[in-house]
């Protein structure tokens, strides 16, 4: 664990490369009573750490973690299997939303009220206050970023926050809580929890000084720990089968190369990516042919490779699954245009058209480098089969007409929707998250900080301006 700001325990959780099993490092296997330990530890935080400091802290952070941009994009390689050029962008996200919850932490605040009538002599003021204790809880596939969108507005918002990284990955996680001490945060601000999530994590969700769950991860696991975590603030981030449109009137090549970047992406491996790609009948021929013509020209294995673009997945078994769930969808009729192999965890790029909307490689979550083409006969019947699943993150549509992108756009039940561009769109200053299964709030850094913060209403005497006014006086 990271605790009082240094790393304790034994190091006993080895943590391998997908790609070769290379040692990547190692994590302490921690267990409920170092999750008590840590907690109370940051339950007892002080408070008085102004927004200048905090900012000044974060902003610091970032510098470090620019410092050593490459070799903490070797480590994100080499403990999660992200290409060489993911794990690079994984470092320069992470630092932007700790620049931008640095820029925000000097500007939270509170309103004043006018009162109603008979309510005059009285003036209210609005107060944010921090939730408190923050636990987050991050998933494998962004072992840098997930974890900054968590901790870098729990402590603008001045909350203290303990991690618990996936146990897949949790290195990147322990090297920012030693970069957020060595830039001044106080140490019983920042606690890192590693090892076997039933044990440490439902101890964290469940702790009685635990004022905040932030979870990023599947849903299956959501609903488990919103079940647990009982009583207290929620911020779930969960899965998505993100749709990409394409209308008749596309520009194929520009749609071609969206879906592309979508699809594979991260390997994949991305809550917001091109997991359906719905085609009206006009361009269908055409556009999936030009899909085709581009995933052969993807490069796939070594993710230390800078020009590696498809890299493995976390585990092999994940990549068994993928392939199996693109079998399953051919035996229901979809044609395998490429890929639809694997060696072991590196699954080559694989696009399937003629799929049924009803297969699991599109109702469900798949979480790797498959592009599945449902041909569908009109764009409502696109807005039909797209709202037809349980997520609702996010959704594309590439034409050249508004009129049809405005009537989808208002049609899908989702968090976000793209013209002219992928299911993919995060900016730490856009609201993310999702509607339906795919989560309950908001991260980017404003509207994180406002989940993170509660109101207190402090009401004052006041007297009603002009004639009569003068010093306040009670009632
Ligand atoms: P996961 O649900 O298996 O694990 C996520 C985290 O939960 C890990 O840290 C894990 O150790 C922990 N965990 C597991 N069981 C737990 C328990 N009982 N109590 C407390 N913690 C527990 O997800 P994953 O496989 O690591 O990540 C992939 C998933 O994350 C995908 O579904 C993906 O869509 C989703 N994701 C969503 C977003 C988003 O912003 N919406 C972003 C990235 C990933």
């Amino acid at each position: 664990m990271f605790l009082n700001g240094r790393l304790q325990g034994e190091p006993r959780l080895e943590v391998r490369s997908p790609w070769n099993g290379a040692l990547a490092g190692t994590a302490a296997m921690d267990s409920a009573i170092a999750v008590d330990q840590a907690v109370r530890a940051a339950a007892g935080y002080d408070r008085r750490l102004t927004g200048e400091r905090r900012s000044a802290i974060l902003t610091e952070t970032a510098g470090l973690l620019r410092s050593r941009r490459e070799a903490l994009a070797s480590l994100i390689t080499a403990e999660a299997g992200l290409c060489y050029r993911d794990s690079t962008r994984e470092v320069d996200r992470a630092c932007a939303n700790l620049r931008i919850a640095a820029e925000e932490a000097r500007r939270i605040h509170g309103q004043t009220m006018e009162l109603t009538a008979g309510e005059e002599r009285r003036m209210a003021l609005t107060i944010r206050e921090p939730v408190g204790t923050v636990a987050a809880i991050t998933p494998f596939n962004r072992p840098l970023n997930q974890v900054v969108v968590k901790v870098a507005p729990a402590i603008a918002a001045n909350n203290a926050v303990i991690v618990k990284p996936s146990e897949k990955a949790p290195l990147a996680a322990l090297e920012l809580a030693q970069a957020l001490v060595d830039s001044g945060l106080p140490a019983e601000m920042i606690g890192v929890v590693t090892g076997d999530p039933a044990e440490v994590g439902t101890a964290l969700v469940t702790h009685e000084l635990v004022d905040m769950v932030t979870f990023t991860g599947s849903v299956a696991t959501g609903e488990r720990i919103a079940a647990a975590a009982g009583m207290r603030k929620l911020l779930l981030e969960l899965g998505g089968n993100d749709p990409l449109i394409v209308l008749d009137d596309a520009d194929l090549d520009r749609a071609a190369a969206i879906a592309v970047g979508g699809a594979f992406g991260n390997s994949g491996q991305s809550c917001r990516g091109v997991k359906r790609i719905l085609v009206t009948p006009g361009i269908a021929d055409q556009f999936v042919g030009r899909l085709q013509e581009r995933t052969r020209t993807l490069r796939f294995g070594d993710p230390r490779d800078p020009a590696t673009d498809v890299g493995p997945l976390i585990t092999e078994q994940y990549a068994v699954a993928v392939v199996e769930v693109c079998r399953a969808a051919v035996a229901q009729g979809a044609r395998l245009l490429c890929g639809g192999h694997r060696d072991g965890a590196v699954v080559a790029p694989t696009v399937l058209d003629h799929v049924d909307p009803r297969a699991d490689v599109v109702t469900d979550e798949t979480f790797g480098p498959v592009a599945p083409v449902i041909r569908v006969g009109s764009a409502d019947e696109a807005i039909e089969v797209a709202n037809s699943t349980r997520y609702g993150l996010q959704a594309g549509v590439v034409t050249n007409s508004f009129d049809a992108f405005l009537s989808i756009a208002s049609g899908l039940r989702v968090g976000a929707v793209n013209l002219m561009d992928g299911p993919n769109f995060d900016s730490p200053y856009v609201p993310f998250g999702g509607v339906k299964k795919s989560g309950l709030g908001r991260e980017g850094v404003r509207f994180a900080i406002a989940e993170m913060t509660t109101f207190k209403t402090v009401v004052l005497p006041w007297l009603p301006p002009w004639p009569g006014g003068g010093c306040m006086q009670a009632e």
